[in-house]
């Protein structure tokens, strides 16, 4: 028998047709021929069941949806404590792509912006391929399949990026960077260029809703610790400029992507993950956004929601 939850999902895909607002990234050229029609959503139960409905198997770039398993990554390998001495954990109030950095210490604020998330990169072991090899291994454990580079994308944003090698050259320059900027940023690109599903997605934010275990294969990717760690920074600092209204209004860890893409971790609970390519000013996907607010009001998902 068809599960009631799929005829809910396709039920949050109807009502959010009305929302066409937001445009295409066109700052990665090849981000500007997507489809701005695609619509995917997906939800992961901690015991590791996946429903999901619209395109939920069209593959779109991880972006910086990343950046949260690859700064968890470095901790990892690093500890926190080295990892806090480069990259802090307040939110900058400021987009995604700005330096943003403490001007007592000169960290960068936080990893999901940019800064933070070339520094992040640049601390898991191995650097330069072998870092990218295994932020890509751990993709695939966290999702259950292999996990590939979508190589026409990165190409495409590593010759228009010189806004991300600005910042690595300045993080560099203030002794920020545990590798040479071209190094980083090269991996950095690899790494938000990994090609992903909505199915996929709420597989790896079901594994930080559980505690750093991937539900399914029983493998620990995260101690507890650096999961609650991480799953405070993605609410602070997780959706930029626009983290204040997002957990007021929908209440859970979440991190964006610049494709479209959107994840949430209702941590105990479940994985969320939307796809839809407009972007709202924040950089959000705007029919992204919508689904989720939907998705926390109608299952009761807000952290600050008594009972
Ligand atoms: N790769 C993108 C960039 O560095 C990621 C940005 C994002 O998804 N917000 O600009």
């Amino acid at each position: 028998m068809r599960s009631p939850i799929l005829d809910y999902l396709d039920g949050i895909i109807a009502e959010t047709a009305h929302v066409d607002s937001g445009a295409l990234a066109d700052y990665i050229p090849e981000l500007a021929a997507a489809d701005p029609d695609r619509v995917a959503v997906a939800l992961c139960t901690v015991n590791g069941t996946v429903y999901a409905s619209g395109d939920s198997e069209h593959l779109f770039s991880i972006q910086s949806m990343s950046k949260p398993f690859a700064y968890a990554l470095a901790i990892e390998d690093r500890g926190l404590g080295d990892v806090l001495e480069r990259i802090g954990v307040e939110p900058s109030g400021e987009a995604f792509n700005e330096l943003s950095l403490d001007p007592e210490t000169g960290r960068p604020r936080n990893p999901m912006i940019n800064a933070g998330a070339i520094a992040a990169h640049a601390l898991v072991r191995g650097g330069g391929s072998e870092a990218v090899d295994r932020v890509l291994a751990l993709f695939s454990e966290l999702a259950q399949r292999p996990v590939g580079i979508d190589e026409s994308l990165a190409a495409s944003e590593l010759a228009t990026g010189d806004r991300n090698l600005g910042l690595a050259y300045l993080l560099h320059a203030s002794d920020r960077l545990a590798q040479d900027p071209g190094t980083a940023v090269r991996g950095y690109v690899r790494q938000c260029s990994a090609s992903v599903t909505v199915h996929d997605l709420a597989l790896m934010a079901a594994t930080l809703a559980n505690g750093g275990v991937q539900p399914n294969t029983g493998a620990r990717l995260f101690s507890r610790r650096t999961t609650r760690h991480l799953l405070s920074v993605m609410t602070s600092c997780g959706m930029y400029d626009a983290a204040g209204d997002w957990l007021t209004g929908i209440g859970i860890p979440a991190k964006s992507g610049v494709a479209g893409g959107i994840i949430g971790v209702l941590p105990g609970q479940v994985g969320l993950a939307v796809f839809s390519p407009r972007l709202d000013p924040h950089g959000n996907s705007a029919r992204g956004v919508e689904m989720m607010r939907r998705l926390s009001e109608d299952l009761g998902l807000h952290l600050m929601e008594a009972g």
